[in-house]
């Protein structure tokens, strides 16, 4: 890196930690954007002189709210809504509700900001929000759930609509939050448009949404591994997590051929040496989604399997490791074990799940390498479908579905290469994907003027 891109990264981030204190994952996202597009913004002044960057740190608005509630026994409770509308230079906000007590405006500004890129690598037009609330859904019945959604959309309404913001589902909000809310919104707004994604499919929902992320991620994993001569047949694969995203990567992985050994929860994790298949699938499904249980039950049900409470799976040696729980899940020390232990390719299923010490790590080694928002893009290219769907009132097969996300996973893997592709031939794909995506919002609003 030259001298100035050096200075300017420096001055930057002084000046984006004093602005924006204690927002540490913010911070976090930023500077590996900014580490990557800084070249860009030496080789285009004019984006530099535009302050570019600058204006796309900064929210174009921030909503935050008070969400008062009733649990089942009569006490009241309040949480904390947020909204952050990131950017809309390439299509209305769209980025997804997520419910967790570690919800706070750090975590939902370096989400906003992540998928400001991923939604235009998606070659969609979308631009990018998150939202959230620190209410935690962890052992709360049905009806509690449903009163803390219409209170959360009694405000959030306001301030979205198939034109302007379209939410979607993220941790903690999966189909029955999407229908309390999409029915809150319906009530208040007496309008039935596209406004949420994630739906039912019975009330517009896309077929293939539920499996798009995880099924994307798998898709993206193959292109990786299709750059050496490699694929996931008879590789051992290792999965973080065990919501939408982990199922639906540990399933795709399965299909494809591999042996998939590990899920987890934010309590532990299970390794099965003997691997998923379709009948353990399915179990993990109605334990996580319809009795809402913990993956240690998964050990008490095959015997085969055990389960490592407080750990993370990283240490399982295994060909290919898929996060798809939650950011900075993988540290420096589960990266020396993946690399020690043979691994070939990490790719990202959750956002920025790894610290920036375990990427230096893993692309030290040279293993290939994805950033969520590359790799994880086909849950909100998904959604992009189903607003199309919404709008022309009509219904995609999953074929045609499925067809669209290999097409848009496709895209992004050679954009990733098309900007990554470093002088000894290696791809940083966080590079390629950071790249790709600055470049193409920053033109959006250089062609929009001074908003
Ligand atoms: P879910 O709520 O369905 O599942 C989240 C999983 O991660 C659960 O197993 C949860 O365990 C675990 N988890 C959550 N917090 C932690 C933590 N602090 N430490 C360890 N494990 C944790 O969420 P999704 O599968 O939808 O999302 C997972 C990741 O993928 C997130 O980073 C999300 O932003 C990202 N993503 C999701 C998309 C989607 O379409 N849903 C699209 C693109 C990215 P527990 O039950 O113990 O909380």
């Amino acid at each position: 890196m030259s001298r100035f891109t050096d200075k300017y990264i420096a001055a930057f981030m002084a000046d984006l930690l004093a602005r924006n204190p204690g927002e540490t994952e913010f911070h976090q996202a930023v500077s590996e954007v900014l580490t990557s597009v800084a070249p860009c913004l030496e080789a285009y002044p004019h984006l530099l002189d535009s302050k570019i960057m600058e204006r796309m740190v900064e929210p174009e608005r921030v909503i935050i709210f008070r969400v008062p509630w009733m649990d089942d026994a009569g006490e009241i409770h309040i949480n904390r809504g947020f909204r952050v509308q990131m950017n809309s230079a390439i299509g209305p906000y769209k980025g997804g509700i997520r419910f967790h007590p570690s919800v706070n405006l750090s975590v939902m500004k370096f989400l906003a900001f992540e998928q400001t890129f991923k939604n235009a690598l998606t070659t969609l037009p979308m631009g990018g929000a998150k939202g959230g609330s620190d209410f935690n859904p962890r052992g709360k019945s049905d009806a509690e759930v449903m009163r803390f959604c219409q209170s959360f959309m009694t405000e959030l309404q306001r301030h979205i609509g198939q034109d302007t913001d379209v939410p979607a589902g993220d941790i903690g909000v999966g189909g029955r939050e999407i229908g309390y809310l999409f029915g809150q919104y319906k009530r208040l707004r007496d309008e039935f448009t596209g406004t949420l994604t994630g739906k039912g499919f019975a009330w517009g929902g896309s077929l293939l949404r539920p499996e798009a992320t995880g099924f994307g991620v798998c898709y993206f994993a193959q292109q990786m591994l299709a750059t050496r001569g490699e694929s996931f047949e008879g590789k051992t694969v290792v999965v973080s997590g065990a919501g939408n995203v982990a199922q639906f990567a540990a399933a795709k992985a399965m299909r494809l051929g591999a042996k998939v050994v590990t899920l987890s929860d934010s309590d532990g994790f299970v390794f099965d040496p003997d691997g998923l298949d379709e009948e353990k699938f399915a179990y993990v499904q109605q334990l996580k989604n319809v009795a809402r249980g913990r993956i240690k039950e998964y050990a008490a049900k095959y015997p085969t399997a055990k389960y490592y409470p407080g750990e993370r799976p990283w240490g399982i040696k295994c060909d290919i490791a898929l996060p798809c729980a939650t950011q900075n899940e993988l540290d420096a020390e589960g990266a020396r074990k993946l690399v020690e232990n043979g691994c070939i390719c990490v790719t990202e299923g959750a956002n920025m799940p790894t610290t920036p010490e375990a990427i230096a790590i893993i692309q030290g080694a040279k293993l290939l390498y994805s950033p969520g928002k590359a790799s994880n893009a086909g849950g909100v290219a998904t959604s992009g479908l189903e607003m199309t769907q919404n709008s022309i009132r009509q219904k995609w097969t999953s074929e045609e579905v499925d067809a669209q996300l290999h097409r848009i996973m496709t895209d992004i893997h050679e954009a990733c290469i098309k900007y990554g592709t470093e002088e000894d031939g290696y791809v940083n794909y966080v590079k390629g994907a950071n790249t790709a995506g600055f470049l193409k919002v920053a033109g959006a609003m250089m062609d929009q003027g001074l908003v």
